[in-house]
């Protein structure tokens, strides 16, 4: 459809280096766009930042008729379609931000045969004029984009999605490409059901992000460690601050604003026009750090970002992956730094009890925090255990994640686990870490009194560790399943039937001793 001077047809290389600028094809794409280009569809699960784009834009161009881009990024389409058009690209979209006469000028472009590629809304889909639309248009592809959003069992399901299904029972014929650059086995299975690709090619690639150094930390005072954090290693750098909550953004942003720092909060409920105003400042400027909560980042495309910093525990692997890969994409050393507590565990279980949706999902759900939980606690290399969620092996611990560096250090922790789990026996397994601390160290308060907590056996049992470590030792528990969270009674603990091993003395338990603090890892740090 590119047609040089003489008629001939450009071929992908050509319109790689004429229209984009670029010598070679990355890994997987020449393949891609070959099978699409020959009317085949394709399934691509590729890391973010890794060229996916390029896979239909260039065969749409190639192939007669338009190519139709199916994404949920509204607020992106007009910086993207801009975008392609400063390179020459016919490019246009088509959704509600558009004032009438303009849809109606986009659909005359397209009718007249002058548009390559159209961005669309799945909502836009199924309107009568989009439909009318297509009646009169050949269509060269349908690019569903951010696949995954496809998935009730994804992390990011958006009902809309489920209309595709339908609709592209109406195009047998036209090759089809879906695009995620998240989804585990389940979620990835779904996708393909939906849009009829059991038998497509898959192109599946590594998740491995090597120049990301990935860290955890236990959330003592959020504040004063994300400061830390950001004073001593990333003064003057672009980054993301993730937050659980839209008044957690606003007020984390006014506190780090108040430390000299450029930080603007993001997050849904912000007036649109603040919003764009942030994101544009965010993507334009030097050194901002952006405060938000994950409405922010979908298509996100800044290469400089120097951390992504996460305030509370992300509702799962998938989404930590997602949001942590928004780190240097230009592949310079970058830090995926994290500060995680049991609260986050329990925060995340009540808004999942109130949410909608079949106990199977909630299962689901409640499994992917569990998996977000056991990341945050364990003992072995962090990319090993994120690369294996994704059912991706790395062979040797990576030598780039705080385990890895700063020699994780354990203790002998079963008379601790013994003595922990009894004490929640005693107490009628119902109370949390808080209190059942402060049983185990025979510190009397009004609360111990009322339930008479001073009479039990397990009372001031627990004096050789401090609060902070009884703390540790109960979240350490919850992660390994030994202890229950019952979220009825505000997070208190009860036994698992794994418990009992322990108690009979039949299995050791090991501890982690709690990271020491940014400013000590900093002197480790070096990639
Ligand atoms: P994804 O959709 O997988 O997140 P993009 O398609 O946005 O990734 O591409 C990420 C960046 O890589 C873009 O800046 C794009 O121009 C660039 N890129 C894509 N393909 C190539 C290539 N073959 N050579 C060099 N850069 C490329
Ligand atoms: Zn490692």
């Amino acid at each position: 459809h590119v047609r040089e001077p003489l008629g001939t047809v450009m071929s992908p290389k050509e319109i790689l280096r004429n229209y984009f600028g670029y010598d070679n094809f990355r890994k997987h794409q020449k393949d891609i766009i070959h099978k699409i280009i020959s009317g085949r569809d394709a399934f691509v699960l590729m890391p973010t930042g890794s060229g996916k784009s390029l896979c239909y834009q260039i065969p749409a161009m190639i192939r007669p008729g338009v190519g139709i881009v199916i994404s949920p990024l509204i607020a992106l389409m007009q910086d993207q379609t801009d975008a392609l058009k400063q390179m020459g690209i016919r490019a246009e979209f088509l959704n509600s931000s558009l004032a009438y006469e303009q849809a109606k000028a986009v659909e005359q472009r397209v009718l007249s045969g002058q548009t390559d590629l159209l961005y669309v809304a799945p909502e836009r889909l199924v309107t009568s004029s989009f439909q009318y639309l297509l009646s009169q248009t050949r269509v060269s592809l349908f690019a569903i984009d951010e696949a995954h959003c496809i998935s009730q069992w994804g992390h990011d399901f958006r009902p809309e999605y489920l209309q595709i299904s339908f609709f592209l029972q109406n195009y047998p014929g036209v090759p089809r490409i879906a695009l995620t650059a998240t989804a585990d086995n389940v979620t990835r299975r779904e996708i393909l059901a939906k849009l009829n690709l059991v038998h497509a090619p898959r192109f599946i690639s590594s998740f491995d992000r090597p120049n990301i150094c990935y860290r955890v930390e236990p959330r003592q005072n959020a504040i004063k460690q994300l400061s830390d954090f950001i004073k001593t290693e990333h003064r003057g750098n672009s980054g993301i601050v993730y937050c659980l909550s839209r008044n957690q953004t606003e007020q984390t942003a006014q506190q780090l604003s108040r430390q000299g720092f450029t930080a603007i909060p993001y997050h849904a409920g912000l007036d649109s026009k603040i919003r764009m105003n942030h994101q544009r400042r965010f993507l334009r400027e030097d050194g901002i750090i952006i405060v938000a909560t994950i409405a922010f980042g979908m298509g996100i495309d800044k290469p400089d970002v120097r951390f992504v910093a996460h305030a509370g525990m992300p509702h799962s692997m998938e989404a930590y992956y997602q949001e942590t890969g928004r780190a240097g994409r230009d592949g310079l050393p970058s830090d995926a730094w994290m500060l995680y507590s049991l609260a986050d565990v329990i925060t995340l279980r009540r808004i999942l009890e109130k949410s909608e949706g079949s106990e199977q999902f909630k299962r689901i759900r409640q499994k992917k925090a569990e998996a977000m939980l056991g990341y945050c606690e364990t003992t072995r290399c962090r990319r090993q255990v994120l690369l294996g969620y994704f059912d991706e092996k790395l062979e040797k611990p990576c030598g780039n994640c705080d385990v890895c560096r700063g020699k994780i250090e354990t203790w002998d922790g079963t008379i601790a686990a013994q003595k922990a789990l009894s004490c929640v026996y005693r107490t009628g397994q119902r109370f949390g870490a808080e209190h059942l601390s402060n049983v185990l160290l025979g510190i009397s308060n009004e609360k111990i009194s009322y339930f008479k907590h001073d009479r039990v056996s397990t009372f001031g049992i627990g004096t050789e560790l401090s609060k902070k470590e009884w703390k540790s030792v109960f979240r350490q528990l919850a992660a390994a399943g030994l202890l229950c969270v019952d979220v009825e009674s505000k997070g208190g603990f009860y036994l698992s039937p794994a418990s009992k091993a322990v108690l009979r003395g039949e299995q050791e338990v090991r501890f982690r001793k709690d990271p020491v603090p940014a400013k000590d890892t900093a002197r480790l740090r070096k990639f």
